[in-house]
């Protein structure tokens, strides 16, 4: 078997593996990638965030056209859905983005070895016939959709956000257990097309793990698409019945309650994956959880074997992943960078978007931090209401003492694309008044900020 000799391994060609085998390549490191599938990307690129958005740009076009386009004077007539040209597109956006990397790779010399990634010792991982012999290693291995106990996921009519994205026809109806941002934003792609959606939720709000008005401003906007959304319950069972899919739970008041629909995507979270790693051999154990245990500088128990991304805690997102592959390139190449874990950004890409940076009010009510809480809504933006996007609003939250921006909740157009204003000042940890002195471009979804800082400023706002 063939040795081959690296500086750093990166295990994983996710958005965590790639950026952190670009950084290392451009410190000067002989780099390997090892990447289990033929594709590089991981989860986001393939079957994540990526697609996930082509197939909501689609869906949300198709809906537009069917409901919006009248009132711009646009009359289309026999309007309807190619759904295999559909996903067709999809797929080709994700071929793009692969290209791309395929791309990247070879413009920084990184040397990709396609097959699963096992460690044979604390310094070698055996790749298909090559062994890969690296000074050090960082782990990339992601996650994979997570199920409920007693719930199997078939693949057919039992699935998963996975196949969701490539479903052979349009269905008629579907069941989503889980209202998380995976569950929200697969609702609303199958919504928008005409598939009668119910999601059921286990908590209270969707989107429970965000500030809690975003999750009721959301439960209000989805409801205009139909989708039926059933709060506070318990899913018990979800069966293939051939064709179709039967789900049982228990509904808010304890009854006992049956739905059947063509599909049940289940959508209550993500597990690590380290499955076929041979953590052992490289003397590392994982969390209950599956996640690998790291400090600060994302060191695992061995002190050359970084991990990075969703194989360790914190939110799972393409974003976080990419920092902290770009943090350890930066630790091995004796750097000192600094990630703000406090200042990830948390996207919903429905239609208007939900956006949030920094501190919810729960939480700053749970601290004790004296707050401001202070709104604008998009129906009083000029830009909104030329594009008829006046659902949704700013909310800002501004420490009582020094006024300074602890977090920014957006439900609103654009709002992933606004968010990263907000974002940027509180790196600098600005006052509301350094933030709403800021001249925004008129007019733009981003002004919507200058007046909700104002108002955080304990001003009073320009156009309300
Ligand atoms: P992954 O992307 O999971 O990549 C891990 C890679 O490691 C995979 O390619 C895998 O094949 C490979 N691998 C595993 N084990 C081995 C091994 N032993 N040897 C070799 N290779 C191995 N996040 C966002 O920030 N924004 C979004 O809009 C968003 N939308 C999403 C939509 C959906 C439907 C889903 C499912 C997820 C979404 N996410 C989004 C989450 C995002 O995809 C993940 O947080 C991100 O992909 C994690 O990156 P990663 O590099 O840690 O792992």
């Amino acid at each position: 078997m063939e040795t081959v000799n690296y500086d750093v391994v990166v295990i994983g060609a996710g958005p965590g593996g790639y950026v952190c085998a670009i950084r290392a390549a451009q410190l000067g490191f002989k780099v390997a990638l090892a990447e289990k599938y033929d594709v590089l990307g991981g989860t986001c690129t393939n079957v994540g965030c990526i697609p996930a958005k082509a197939l909501l740009d689609s869906s949300e076009h198709y809906h537009k056209a069917a409901v919006q386009f009248g009132t711009h004077g646009i009359d289309l007539e026999g309007l309807h859905l190619n759904f295999q040209q559909f996903i067709q597109r999809k797929q080709e956006v994700v071929k793009q983005n692969t290209s791309g990397l395929v791309y990247l790779m070879k413009k920084n010399k990184i040397a990709v070895h396609h097959g699963l990634g096992s460690f044979v010792n604390t310094h070698q991982l055996k790749v298909g016939d090559q062994v890969l012999q690296g000074r050090y290693f960082v782990i990339a291995t992601g996650s994979k959709p997570a199920s409920l106990p007693g719930i199997t996921i078939d693949k057919k009519r039992v699935i998963s956000s996975t196949e969701a994205l490539s479903l052979p026809a349009q269905p008629a109806s579907m069941i989503i257990i889980g209202g998380g941002v995976i569950g929200v934003e697969m609702a609303s792609v199958y919504a928008r097309i005409g598939t009668r959606v119910t999601i059921l939720e286990y908590a209270g709000s969707l989107i429970p793990t965000m500030d809690q008005e975003l999750g009721k401003a959301l439960q209000k906007s989805l409801a205009t698409l139909s989708i039926d959304i059933r709060l506070n319950c318990q899913v018990q069972s979800a069966v293939n019945t051939g064709n179709a899919a039967v789900v049982g739970y228990l509904d808010k008041d304890g009854q006992q309650q049956e739905l059947t629909a063509d599909y049940c995507m289940v959508a209550v979270g993500r597990r690590a994956y380290t499955a076929g790693l041979n953590l052992a051999a490289a003397g590392i154990e994982t969390m209950k959880s599956g996640k690998i245990p790291v400090n600060k500088t994302l060191q695992t128990s061995a002190p050359h074997i970084y991990a990075i991304g969703d194989v360790i805690e914190g939110p799972m997102l393409a974003h976080k992943a990419e920092e902290e592959g770009t943090l350890v390139a930066e630790v091995i190449g004796g750097l000192t960078p600094h990630l703000n874990y406090n200042l990830i950004p948390n996207v919903v890409y429905t239609w208007p978007e939900v956006a949030s940076v920094g501190a919810t009010e729960e939480q700053l009510k749970a601290s004790g931090v004296a707050y401001r809480s202070s709104k604008f809504p998009y129906m009083a933006s000029a830009r909104a209401r030329a594009s008829m996007d006046t659902e949704g609003f700013v909310k800002v939250l501004v420490a009582a003492a020094y006024n300074e921006v602890l977090g920014v909740h957006i439900i609103g157009p654009r709002a992933a694309d606004v968010i990263g204003q907000a974002a940027v000042g509180m790196a600098h940890e600005t006052t509301a008044e350094e933030m709403y002195r800021i001249c925004y471009a008129h007019p733009t979804y981003s002004e919507a900020l200058k007046d909700a800082f104002l108002l955080g400023a304990g001003k009073s706002a320009i156009n309300i």
